[in-house]
């Protein structure tokens, strides 16, 4: 078998990993960011490893989320984001 892995970059860590590996981020219609973990909602897409806190720091840093979703994220939604996050630590 020779079946080809999807491959997404982590906005923290740069790093390629396999797409079950990441948690994606997407826009909420009303605002803000959440996890979208079945990786299917419309729209915009940026990646995080899963339980990695610092890979979310890092990206918040680098303000990379709102690059990535052409958007801009108040610090209170980063907040609320990294709360939804820790929903997805393994
Ligand atoms: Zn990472």
């Amino acid at each position: 078998m020779n079946k080809k892995i999807p491959m997404r970059r982590c906005a923290g860590c740069s790093e390629a990993k396999p797409k079950k590996e990441l948690i994606r981020i997407t826009m909420l219609d009303g605002g803000g960011v959440a996890p979208d973990p079945t990786g299917r909602a419309h729209g915009r897409g940026v990646y995080l490893c899963i339980g990695k806190k610092e890979c979310f720091e890092a990206a918040r840093k680098k303000k990379a989320l709102a690059r990535a979703l052409h958007a801009e994220i108040s610090n209170e939604e980063l907040d609320a984001l990294a709360e939804k996050l820790l929903e997805y630590e393994k």
